[in-house]
């Protein structure tokens, strides 16, 4: 009986979410299966492409034409199960996106072609592996004959070969220069006697490399060139005369590696409030129920131990578990609390691992040798199966939402997966996001609050300083009085503080600095962005445009300004007016480099700084026991944006924040700089009330007809030539109109924030609606007629996080 196979092609220009057919020659027949990925001939020029198998039948296709063969076979097994062949195809449609994409999406980046492959033989050698390996052990995948692989994927069934990619990661092969002396400390003497006097840097060189002769480590030529005038051209002329040897040093490390060997932890004596969170998540996992748990739980109620127990009770019958964190709340103390509770049993992914690690932790996971992965936003697609939880630490956090294709919600992935495995979830906040907090008003999600912190110690005192009346009492910019009195006393009692600048917003708006009045949009109540293009302050909703002020409209002010300072620039201006504290920086900057975040931390860890100052990603997360102060030196700019989500994301990071201070013995106080300390997001964080700020916004996203009133659609066309976006996007605009319900809204069209990017011209609208049967279908039509015809490129975003 012939095969057929439905097949996903891979092809870039015409993108394409349905499967096409094709014959499956009969030497493969019965051997492939849905999930592996073949070479097809497609289009006119039968060019030959990839394409992933999702279905396999026996009856013939409905189609009059000629039906084309497999070209070649590129896995030995299934790369993708029949779980995510299904969430594919569902995250494609929900998320208006290509089922190429998605599948590609699931999988560590090295699987996909550009890298060779090869077959490697499984233990000892048979007659049926002779025959194809020879005397070899590995083959080259490329190279194989359609016969060898029939041979090869029975092998593989039998588990006496594997696929391996071959991975030549530059991250490992990473090297610093360093230098080794070579004679004796007389040997040098002796030859210095003979170097010309005028040689100046030779005699340097050889008066250092006799005071490090007995040094057992090779000495980097970043400390040479720290502690002397030599250049690498010197220290390359004493290693030609054999002074010394220059060396290549392997710096990386994996910034975890140190933490796989960390001692085993011991369940903590859950609290009353922790045990019953436990009790509730671990019963729906024995009862197989699917249900989602809001866990809203104050700074420090320990939340990671009850995420910890409950794990523990899912591998204890037999499952798997995923644990979700924001990729900036992935911190080496995350990870060492999970390793230190499962050890081994624990994989990581994350996007600081290079693509050889990722892929080596992807096969762990798919091979079952680890049952709990712990990972940011894309590790919700780890090939675990027998899931019994999934826990999206921080749900509130921006990170969970992709912004490229596919533009998914991790949370939505992780409701769809709980689903297919019949287990709960748990959504974790001490700010939970107004979505997730009204499901759980209306009952979709089960609401667990935790009121008190772990240690039963209050939760940090919250002082706001009006900056207003603070700039005319001083020059800085950037420090309160207050501020700095209470830095001070740290530092002279060996304290540590965290101060926190929020970079959001940076200069994107403009505020005067003496009465705090932030330049708005006549018909929309939604701050203005300046452009600098074209030198106008600008509504993204509206299309409104006026000119930059020169004086505050307000109180008639000069000082009207472009809000936003340098994380730099604060650390300069901080040290100079303390001299005596040890500052550590923590920006992207200072991030960039491999493992460079983890090692910043465990310097403050190690007390090797009394402050540490950085932009959001210290708001998250961190648990040192000795910081008793936390500053947040400007915490309105986020709410200048013109984002409907302004208020909700300044309360929420200036709670974070707040929640490093005080979390053992020591009490904890916070300072909170603003030139709005009557808005309600910092009043309400100032009382840590949360649930007062939830029945706030909520008011006012009823009023503007926000999510989560609303559910919204961005759409976006993108050109080369402004006019032709432009007329894409009204066009646009003429089909959706007529297929909506007087209940929905339709904003815009306007350009977008950065209205150009790449060269590209970006419009956008945005569709508000409650029930619209009619739109998902329209706009999977649009998505699928639209792919690059003429140079235009649509997005589509379900749900998008900001409307800019
Ligand atoms: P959250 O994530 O809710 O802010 P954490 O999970 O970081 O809080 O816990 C805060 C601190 O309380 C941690 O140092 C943790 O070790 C400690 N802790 C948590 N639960 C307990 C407990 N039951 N008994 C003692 N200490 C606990
Ligand atoms: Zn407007
Ligand atoms: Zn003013």
């Amino acid at each position: 009986m012939v095969q057929f196979a439905q097949v996903i092609v891979d092809v870039p220009t015409l993108q394409t979410n349905r499967p096409y057919d094709y014959v499956i020659p009969a030497i493969w027949q019965e051997q492939l299966r849905a999930g592996m990925r073949v070479v097809v001939p497609f289009g006119k020029g039968q060019r030959q492409i990839q394409g992933f198998v999702v279905g396999i039948t026996d009856t013939a296709p409905d189609y009059t034409g000629e039906l084309k063969v497999i070209t070649q076979v590129l896995d030995l097994q299934p790369v993708l199960n029949l779980e995510l062949l299904a969430l594919a195809k569902w995250l494609a449609q929900w998320t208006f996106a290509f089922q190429i994409s998605c599948m590609q999406t699931m999988l560590p980046s090295v699987m996909k072609a550009s890298y060779s492959k090869k077959v490697r033989l499984l233990g000892a050698p048979t007659p049926a592996t002779t025959a194809i390996f020879h005397d070899q052990t590995e083959l080259d995948f490329a190279d194989l004959a359609p016969e060898t692989i029939k041979q090869l994927l029975k092998l593989q069934q039998e588990q006496l070969v594997e696929v391996v990619y071959q991975v030549h990661d530059r991250a490992k092969v990473k090297t610093i220069k360093a230098i080794k002396p070579l004679l004796a400390a007389a040997d040098y003497t002796t030859i210095a006697a003979q170097v010309p006097a005028n040689a100046k840097r030779q005699h340097e060189l050889l008066t250092y490399l006799a005071a490090h002769t007995t040094a057992q480590e090779p000495i980097t030529m970043q400390q040479v060139t720290a502690e002397t005038q030599l250049t690498l051209t010197h220290v390359q002329t004493g290693a030609a005369k054999g002074w010394l040897r220059l060396i290549e040093l392997e710096t990386y490390r994996d910034p975890y590696a140190e933490l796989a060997s960390a001692p085993r932890t011991q369940p903590l004596t859950l609290t009353k409030e922790q045990a019953n969170a436990v009790h509730q998540i671990t019963t729906a996992g024995q009862q197989q129920r699917d249900q989602v748990f809001l866990v809203e739980g104050v700074t420090g109620s320990g939340k990671t131990e009850i995420y910890l127990q409950s794990i523990q009770a899912a591998l204890n019958s037999g499952r798997t578990a995923l644990m979700l964190v924001p990729e900036i709340g992935l911190t080496p103390q995350m990870v060492a609390r999970v390793r230190g509770r499962f050890g081994a049993h624990v994989a990581v992914l994350h996007s600081g691992l290079s693509n050889g690690e990722r892929y080596d932790e992807w096969r762990r996971i798919e091979r079952g040798e680890a049952q709990v992965v712990v990972g940011a936003r894309s590790a919700i697609f780890a090939p675990l199966t027998n899931i019994g939880l999934i826990i999206m630490d921080e749900e509130h956090e921006g990170s969970y939402k992709q912004d490229e294709m596919p533009r998914y919600h991790a949370r939505d992935v992780a409701l769809w997966r709980a689903k297919y495995h019949h287990c709960p979830v748990v959504l974790g906040s001490a700010t939970p996001s107004l979505e997730s907090r009204a499901r759980a008003q209306k009952g979709v999600y089960q609401l667990i609050r935790l009121k008190e912190r772990a240690n039963h110690q209050p939760l940090p005192e919250v002082t706001v300083v009006d900056m207003k009346n603070e700039l005319k009492k001083t020059k800085e910019d950037n420090f309160s009085s207050l501020l700095m009195r209470e830095l001070r006393k740290r530092v002279l009692h060996k304290e540590q503080s965290v101060l926190m600048l929020n970079r959001r917003g940076f200069s994107s708006f403009v505020m005067c600095r003496d009465c705090g009045f932030v330049l708005k949009c006549p018909n929309c109540d939604i701050s203005l962005t300046l452009h600098m293009d074209t030198h106008s302050m600008k509504c993204h909703y509206c299309g409104h445009e006026e000119a930059i002020p020169q004086v505050c409209p307000n109180c008639q002010s000069r000082k009207i300004r472009y809000y936003g300072t340098g994380t730099q620039k604060v650390e300069s201006e901080l040290q100079g007016l303390l001299p005596e504290a040890r500052i550590l920086r923590m920006d992207v900057d200072t991030t960039r480099r491999k493992g460079a975040h983890a090692k910043i931390l465990r310097q403050f860890g190690r007390h090797e700084a009394d402050i540490l100052l950085g932009t959001q990603m210290i708001a998250k997360g961190l648990d040192f026991p000795d910081v008793t102060l936390v500053g947040v030196l400007n915490a309105d700019t986020a709410l200048g944006l013109p984002d409907f989500r302004a208020s909700e994301r300044t309360f929420q990071l200036l709670t974070q924040v707040s929640g490093r201070a005080g979390r053992a013995e020591k009490k904890g106080e916070v300072i909170v700089q603003t030139y709005n300390p009557e808005h309600y997001a910092i009043r309400l964080a100032r009382h840590h009330d949360y649930e007062g700020f939830y029945q706030r916004e909520m008011t006012l996203r009823h009023q503007g007809g926000y999510p989560p009133y609303y559910y919204t659609i961005l759409v976006t066309a993108s050109h080369e030539e402004e006019n032709e976006a432009a007329k894409k996007i009204f066009q646009l605009m003429n089909q959706v109109k007529p297929v909506l319900s007087p209940q929905a809204v339709l904003l815009g069209p306007t350009p977008r924030a950065i209205a150009r990017v790449n060269k590209r011209y970006y419009y956008q609208m945005v569709i508000k609606y409650k029930h619209e049967p009619q739109l998902q279908k329209l706009l999977t039509q649009i998505m699928q007629e639209n792919q690059a015809r003429n140079g235009i490129q649509i997005s589509i975003d379900r749900e998008p996080l900001s409307f800019i």
